[in-house]
This record gives C-alpha cells, structure tokens and sequence, in this order.
C-alpha cells in the first residue's frame, strides 16, 4: 500500500541503479519527498521489490569477479576523477540537499564536502591496501600478508547527510576491490542519487555499484541476503542495533554508527567568546540533526555564570529555509520530526526543567508551512530526566551544573552513549586529564564536533557504536578487507633434502 501522496502525474520519480542502469521501480509501494521548509513534495520514492533487491546484489555479485582484480591504479583513477567531478558539481547538489534535507546552503556545501575528502583519501588506497611482509620467519621461509576485498557489502544511510555519508561508504568498499548495494535514506535521497550519477560518470563499471531504495523490509532484506558479506549502517540506536544482530545473525561483518548524546563540559578558564560560539553553532547548527551535535552542556563551577550569555546567544540566530541567505538554522526534516522534538520539550517542562528558551511556534514569513523549531535551551535539567537520556536529534541544549572536572567526567561516562565529547579550558593539565579519563570515542579538546578528517577513522564508542571498525580512515580498510597470511618457502634446484621429514608444529 502506497503512503497517501501529495504529488501529482509529473512528479518525478528516483530511480534505482541496477548493474549500471538507472531503471524505474516496479513497484506499488512510493513514498513523497517533501521540502521541509515548504512542503513542496520534490519526487516519490520507490520501495523496491524483492526482485529488485536480488537483481541488485546479483549485478554486484558478478560484477564482483572482475572488479576484485583491477589494478588498483585504475580503481584510485576512478577516484581521482570522482573527486574532480563533484567539486564541479557542489553547489548544484547542495541546492538539491537543501531542498530536501532543509540545512543550509553553506552546511549542504559541507556536507557535501566532508564526503569528497573522504573520495580524496580513498585515492591513496594504493598504500593503504598494503599487506606486511616478514622475510626468513624460518630457514628460506617467508609470511606475508594480502589485504583483498571481501565481495558484495552494503551500505544503510541516515538522512542526515545524504552526502557526506553515502560517501563515507561506497567510495572506501570500491576502491578496495568489493562491489557495492547502497540503500540511502528514503527521506532525502536525491542529493545521494546525483553523488551516484556522478559516480557512474567517473568511470566505476556497471554492476560495481548498485542502489536500491524502501525502509524496513529492503534492509531486512540486505541485512539477511547470502550473497552479502558486510553490512554498513548510520541511523538511529534502534534500528542500529536490529541491524547490527540481524546481519551478524547472518554471517555478516557489520559496522553500526548510531545515535549520541555529546556533551560539552565548559570550565572557567575557557576562552569566554570562543566557547560561547562554539556552543551555540554545535548545538543549534542543521537544527541540531547530527550525530555530533552539542546536545548536552556541562557547566563546571563558575562557568555556570555563563548562562545568561549563552541564552541571550543563542536568542540572535535566525531560523529561516536553507536557501534564504544568513540562516542559521533551517526546518527539521519532517512534520513527524518536529512534533517528536516539541513533544520531548514538553516532557522537559513537565519533569521540572526550566524552559529558558523555547523554540516552539517560531513562524517565518513567507515559509509559514515549515517544519521550523528555534533554538531552545532547558537548566536545572538532572541526569534522570528524559531530555538528558534521549537523543532530541532537534535544537534542544540541556544544561548542567556540577562542582568540579571530575564530577563532569563521572558525569559524561554515566551516559550510555560514546560519540563525541567537547572541552573546553585554556588549561593543558585538564585537557590532558581529560582525554585520558574521558570513556567517549571521539574527543574535542576547544573543538566543539571533532568528527576526524578522513585519514584517522570515525571511532564512535560504547552506546554509540556496534562492532569494532568504523567508517573511513585505515579502520575502514580492514573493515572492508579481509587478511590472507601465506607463509612460502621456495627452493633452490640445488636443494638437498637434508633436514628429512619433519613431523613437529615447528616451522624448520
Ligand atoms: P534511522 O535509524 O531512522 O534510519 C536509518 C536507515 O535505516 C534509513 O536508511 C532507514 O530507511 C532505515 N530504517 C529505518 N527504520 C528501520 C527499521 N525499522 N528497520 C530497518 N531499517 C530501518 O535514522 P535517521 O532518522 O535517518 O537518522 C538519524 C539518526 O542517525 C540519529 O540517531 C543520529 O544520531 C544517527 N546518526 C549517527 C551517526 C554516527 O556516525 N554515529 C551519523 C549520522 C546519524
């Protein structure tokens, strides 16, 4: 049964890329792509059918024996001519994101780009696919290692960043020699879809990547298909996790990137106007809908003072579409998003933390069907509270008091999840303590979202990660690779039999 649709006759419909086509949906089943700030629906989205689904991992299957053994120099050319081609076509696909993702032009452009480092990196795979090698591990005996692809993976993606994460994955899996599924978010996958053409266009050969679209019953189908060797995912901890159990149930190397709660811990000593700034883009920047969001600030000792500042900050942004110059924040992706993140505010009030600022009822003139929700900041919110134990995923900033660094680093470590955390001090003594005691996977120290460039790797921990490789950097290498260890001994024509047989584990 299809959605109820707002779109007419000449709304245009993604297709999905089977074996180098890009090919319509036989499907019943669409979904519209609305524009968040005007509810415009831009294009309808197919469910792919479970023949789809197989005709796509098939193509990838056979394109596979082929691929695995492409020099690597021309799978890297690939790359090169893939990076080439999206910086041209940046500001074209940022207009598309905006459009259906509703963040800002300037924060498409870096979603955008984030990805493209990541096609950048995935250039170099010549020395980042080496293998070891140990010369004379015995007598003439040598061991050495080869890092070769693993076969079909594939790829689940958030909506986000329809761009920086579908190129976090298919890039890193190609050039490592695998061929690939993407199943991008079926709430914006447009801007994914042109990354893809363009991927097509820089010369990845057909059947290598393929792209099919729907929700539950297409990623259950990849998270169980045989011929799939590991399974990719970004998105939310429930559905990370059936992810994570359904596909390792299944055989499948598996990676999940999940949701957070990144806390930012402020001591006094910071640099007043530089924290301020950076409290107020993290937690309030793409309206608060990244996985790295500021979402929870730790206040320690007299930086409680700071409060009235951070409010009166955060009061001078501007909600507005994505397109319309100097926004600061744009709509959230959906109407359902919003009444979710207006519902949990409420349940903030209704446990008993102060609503300092509420971002409900904003209208803005001219976009008065926008899903928009201003920044809105909660104090004296506790750690039992439901506003600090779930991801808003909206412009929602909880604050916290506490005494000292140590009750902020128990604090933070109390909280299941491990993304991102942020300090900020002028003290090197602290921030050294800090990272060192700190039980979260991705640490800023006076940075409020590290999110590392591509040469380190994404390392999400605890409860906000599955599995132990994450996207990108040498992580991803082995992740999408598998070691074969051949040990050779190669003989001389002169080569006595001295030594006779040897019937020990020992290598001689
Ligand atoms: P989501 O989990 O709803 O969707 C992610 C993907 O899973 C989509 O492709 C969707 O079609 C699919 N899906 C949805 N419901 C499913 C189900 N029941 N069974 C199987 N598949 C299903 O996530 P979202 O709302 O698109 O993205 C926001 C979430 O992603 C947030 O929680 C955010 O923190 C997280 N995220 C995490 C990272 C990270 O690196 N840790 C990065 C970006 C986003």
């Amino acid at each position: 049964m299809s959605a109820p649709s707002a779109a007419s006759a000449n709304t245009p419909t993604v297709k999905l890329l089977i074996n180098g086509e890009f090919v319509e949906s036989a499907t019943t089943e669409w979904r519209d792509i609305v524009n968040p700030a005007t509810q415009e629906v831009l294009a309808r989205v197919p469910f792919a059918t479970r023949a789809e689904i197989d005709a796509a991992v098939g193509a990838a299957h056979a394109a596979f024996a082929q691929w695995k053994t492409t020099p690597i120099g021309t799978r890297a050319r690939i790359m090169l001519k893939y990076q080439a081609l999206i910086r041209e076509h940046m500001p074209r696909i940022a207009k598309i994101l905006t459009a259906e993702q509703g963040k800002t032009l300037p924060d498409a452009e870096g979603d955008i780009f984030r990805g493209l480092e990541v096609v950048e990196h995935a250039a170099s795979i010549g020395t980042l696919q080496l293998g070891e090698f140990a010369e004379n591990v015995a007598s003439g005996v040598d061991t050495y290692t080869l890092r070769q692809p693993i076969g079909v993976c594939a790829g689940i993606t958030p909506f986000n960043f329809p761009a920086m994460i579908p190129l976090w994955m298919f890039p890193m899996a190609i050039v490592c020699g695998n061929t690939f599924v993407l199943k991008p978010s079926e709430q914006d996958p447009l801007s994914t879809m042109a990354l893809v053409e363009l991927a097509i266009e820089a010369g990845i050969p057909r059947g290598v990547l393929n792209v099919v679209h729907g929700g539950k019953e297409v990623v259950d189908a990849l998270c169980t298909h045989e011929t799939i060797k590991a399974v990719s995912f970004v998105g939310s901890t429930a559905v990370g996790t059936h992810v994570y159990n359904l596909a390792s149930q299944h055989g499948k190397r598996v990676q999940s990137m999940m949701g957070a709660k990144n806390h930012a811990v402020v001591l006094p000593d910071a640099n007043r106007e530089q924290t301020l700034n950076a409290l107020v883009g993290a937690g309030f920047g793409a309206a608060g809908q990244r996985c790295m969001a500021t979402s929870a600030v730790v206040l320690v000792g007299q930086a409680r003072e700071w409060l009235p500042d951070l409010i009166a900050r955060s009061k001078t942004l501007k909600v507005n579409a994505g397109v319309e110059p100097n926004t600061d924040l744009g709509p959230v992706v959906s109407r359902t998003a919003k009444e979710r993140i207006e519902s949990l505010i409420a349940k903030g009030v209704e446990e008993g933390a102060t609503l300092a600022l509420d971002g409900r009822g904003v209208r803005v003139q001219g976009y008065e069907q926008g899903n928009f929700v201003g920044p809105t900041i909660f104090t004296g919110v506790t750690t039992e509270m439901t506003i600090y134990r779930t991801e808003i995923f909206g412009p929602v900033l909880v604050v916290l008091e506490v005494d000292t660094l140590d009750d902020a680093i128990a604090l933070v470590n109390g909280n299941p999840f491990g993304n991102g955390v942020g300090l900020f001090t002028q003290s090197g003594a602290a921030a050294r303590k800090f990272q060192s005691e700190i039980d979260i996977g991705q640490v800023g120290i006076n940075i409020p979202i590290p999110v590392p460039v591509p040469f380190f790797s994404f390392t999400g921990s605890r409860g906000s990660k599955l599995g132990d490789l994450g996207p990108y950097g040498k992580q991803v290498v082995q992740f999408y690779t598998q070691t074969k260890t051949v040990t050779s001994r190669w003989f001389d024509d002169a080569a006595s039999s001295a030594g006779g047989v040897n019937t020990t584990i020992s290598l001689r």
